[in-house]
């Protein structure tokens, strides 16, 4: 079976009739980051650059994150590279910070609003990747975000760290922008976002979990709400409608593109990325190659119409 799929290594990530997707790689480390050509990835997705202060013991400086970006994007040869600002919250065990408890800390300080609250720390990560973009493309993206206002304070904090940079005559680079699309209130004040960014990507991991307010990390309440349900579905279908209206392409980088009874309908609902974890990329492709889209279109229609959540699951089993 490896055999089988290793042939597709080097293929583009098409359906049948050659509709072109970008099928992107998930990854929380440099080592992540030099196997996405094993892979046969368009680059990446998502890096979760939280993960690197997971095992540090003090926080890396800015030269520290600097060299890594630079080093991510030497691996990356001008492949795709999206990196997510520091997503932490007192959801995550990280030794180099003490986080201060919180009752419920999945709605708690986290994303980009603890990044906003701590602002020397979220100073030294925009810094040391505007200075790396210096040295190749990068998209940037912003996790828990909500609403516009929370944009306005982000890309003001931007540009104090370029006229710090200017100051201090270091070369930078532009970058793209983006937030992962992963509140309900993201969903619905998305159209007044997408004047100031360049691109999207659902977080379906915490867009069902706020949605369904279930918390994502107990297996009881995973087993009531899957990953595929009516409703994720609908709102990843407004997320990619209202992206389109705004010509600003929709990437998907949670757990539910990796699927692949999944990832062909979300190619039929219109998106044009996915990101998925290393071990799944090359299977999928081979699935996404297998059928033409208007089949995926055709199931996504059918997919959008169904109301139970085991019905919906039974039906993506043996749709294509
Ligand atoms: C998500 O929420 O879907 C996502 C991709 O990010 P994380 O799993 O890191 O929260
Ligand atoms: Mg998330």
């Amino acid at each position: 079976r490896k055999s089988r799929l290793q042939k597709f290594k080097d293929l583009p990530t098409e359906t049948r009739d050659k509709h072109r997707i970008s099928l992107l790689a998930n990854v929380g480390s440099l080592s992540d980051i030099s196997h996405v050509s094993d892979v046969g990835a368009d680059g990446i997705g998502l890096f979760r650059t939280e993960f690197m202060l997971m095992n540090a013991s003090h926080m890396p400086s800015e030269d520290v994150q600097y060299g890594l970006y630079c080093d991510a994007l030497q691996l990356l040869d001008g492949k795709t590279f999206t990196i997510r600002t520091f997503d932490i919250g007192a959801d995550k065990e990280l030794p180099c910070l003490s986080l201060p408890q919180e009752v419920n800390p999945a709605l708690g300080f986290r994303g980009a609003r603890y990044s906003l609250a701590h602002t020397d720390l979220f100073k030294s990560q925009l810094k040391a990747v505007l200075r790396a973009a210096n040295h190749g493309c990068i998209r940037l993206m912003f996790p828990m975000i909500n609403q516009v206002e929370e944009l306005d304070e982000l890309f003001n904090m931007i540009e104090e760290c370029k006229t710090e940079l200017i100051e201090d005559e270091r070369g930078f680079g532009e970058l793209s922008y983006g937030i992962v699309v992963e509140t309900p209130s993201a969903v619905l004040n998305l159209a007044s976002m997408l004047p100031f960014l360049d691109f999207i990507s659902i977080g379906t991991n915490d867009l069902t979990q706020y949605s369904m307010a279930a918390d994502r990390t107990n297996p009881d309440l995973t087993k009531i709400y899957p990953s595929l349900s009516p409703s994720i579905l609908k709102l990843i279908k407004i997320t990619i409608d209202t992206a389109k209206e705004a010509s600003i392409p929709v990437s998907l980088c949670g757990e539910l593109a990796s699927n692949p009874l999944v990832a062909p309908i979300l190619i039929g609902m219109g998106i044009d990325e996915l990101s998925v974890n290393l071990n799944s990329l090359l299977e999928l492709k081979s699935t996404i190659c297998n059928k033409e889209l208007a089949t995926y279109i055709k199931c996504s229609e059918e997919a959008l119409l169904i109301q139970r959540i085991d019905e919906l699951n039974h039906y993506v089993s043996h749709c294509y």
